[in-house]
């Protein structure tokens, strides 16, 4: 019997089954590739949903974490310690707001900004207490707590995980007068993703997230971005929404944020709505760690130099030209994305996105199917040209294209 089938019985037998992983145990990686326990490699085409933007092992992040390690790695919020301050200074002048708020998982992040957005509504803009309502889209993905999965439209992510939280309200993506029907006098939020993930990579139409700023800001209503996979490069803009040139109320920011080390999550906002909250009110025994810290200043640092999202538009349109080429070719029926980023659409004829990223696999480069027959292509930013035009030549050979 194989190590690789010995490993997935072992793992079936013992965890829960959660997860439908693509049939490979890894054992190493570096850059873009990862080595199974068999000693074959795979191109990363994954990313590890956008945690990995900076690659496997890379260097800057690896010694940081390294140097971090034996100095002091975690002493809860009880106490200050001197990665702190300078982590969130850091961290704020990214986004261009005044403050953060550090938690650890994407969706404790977006709890947090539900949380910071309910009490902002009451204490601030003067919403009767226990009738604050969010607006969100269908098919949005922005984690898997009960609170979270209570305005998902996914059946898999919320069925039989009720009673749900209510003072949410759910409308189309990218559909502006939906959304200003369903703005009220209670909402204190816009909760969105400026492109939907898991949904399929689906960018909104031009001038949707300027149309959301504008009304939010017309009727005193935040808007929440959930960058926590389109964020930090992977456009090949620090945040998707300037894509827009639109600055969201409210940042949640997770993934690449930890730099594929450690989990490291934030909201990110101005004095006027983080500033709601006081001692005792909200926290994490994790949140804004050391090591987190030391890890995230140096993800923050290499933001600041514009490589990584100079290298995200560069190879993104490449990447989105050589994709482009496949579509009414029969295989494909759609592309979509923004930068290196992509969800492609494979014609149902030539097999499950499931499928496709099985044959893929055999052929040395992986993916994540999403929704039926799309597979989404987002490689770390550091991937060479020469890497993304092997990956493509192997997605063009499993699609008989
Ligand atoms: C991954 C993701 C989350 C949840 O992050 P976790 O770290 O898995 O909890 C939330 N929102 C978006 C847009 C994501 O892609």
């Amino acid at each position: 019997m194989s190590t690789t089938a010995d490993a997935i019985r072992s793992a079936d037998a013992h965890s829960a089954h959660n997860y439908h992983p693509l049939p490979l145990v890894v054992a190493s990686a570096e850059g873009a590739w990862m080595t199974d326990v068999e000693g074959r490699r795979y191109l990363d085409m994954l990313a590890g949903y956008s945690a990995l933007n900076f690659g496997h092992g890379n260097r800057r992040l690896i010694d940081a974490a390294r140097a971090q390690l034996e100095r002091v790695t975690l002493t809860s919020r009880a106490f200050h310690h001197d990665r702190f301050a300078e982590f969130c200074t850091e961290l704020a002048a990214l986004c261009g707001k005044e403050m953060v708020l550090p938690m650890n998982t994407g969706a404790e992040a977006v709890e947090t900004a539900v949380k910071t957005a309910r009490k902002w509504g009451y204490e601030v803009k003067g919403v009767p207490d226990g009738h604050a309502k969010i607006v969100v889209a269908a098919d949005n993905f922005h984690g898997r707590t009960t609170t979270v999965v209570s305005f998902s439209t996914d059946h898999d992510a919320r069925d039989h995980f009720g009673p749900y939280t209510p003072g949410f309200e759910i409308v189309p993506y990218g559909d502006l007068t939906a959304l200003a029907h369903a703005v009220t006098e209670n909402t204190v939020a816009v909760l969105l993703e400026p492109i939907q993930g898991e949904a399929g990579v689906l960018v909104p139409p031009a001038g949707y997230l300027r149309g959301v700023r504008e009304l939010t800001r017309e009727r005193n209503v935040l808007f929440m971005a959930d960058e926590i996979q389109s964020g930090l490069g992977r456009t090949g803009r620090t945040f998707a929404c300037e894509h827009e040139g639109v600055v969201p109320d409210v940042y949640v920011l997770g993934k690449a944020l930890g730099g594929g080390v450690v989990p490291v999550s934030a909201v990110v906002a101005d004095r006027d709505v983080l500033g709601v909250f006081r001692p005792g009110q909200h926290g994490s025994t994790f949140g804004g760690n050391p090591l987190a810290c030391a890890v995230a200043l140096e993800v923050i640092a290499m933001l600041r130099t514009g490589e990584f999202q100079g290298r995200a538009t560069e190879l993104g349109e490449h990447l989105h030209r050589e994709l482009n080429l496949l579509v009414g070719g029969g295989a494909v029926t759609a592309v979509r994305g923004r930068g290196l980023w992509a969800g492609v659409d494979i014609d149902p004829s030539r097999g499950t996105g499931r499928e496709i990223s099985e044959k893929l696999m055999e052929l040395g480069v992986l993916v994540k199917d999403t929704h039926g027959s799309t597979i989404r292509i987002a490689p770390p930013l550091v991937i060479s040209k020469e890497d993304l035009d092997w990956g493509l030549s192997q997605l063009r050979s499993v699609l008989g294209a």
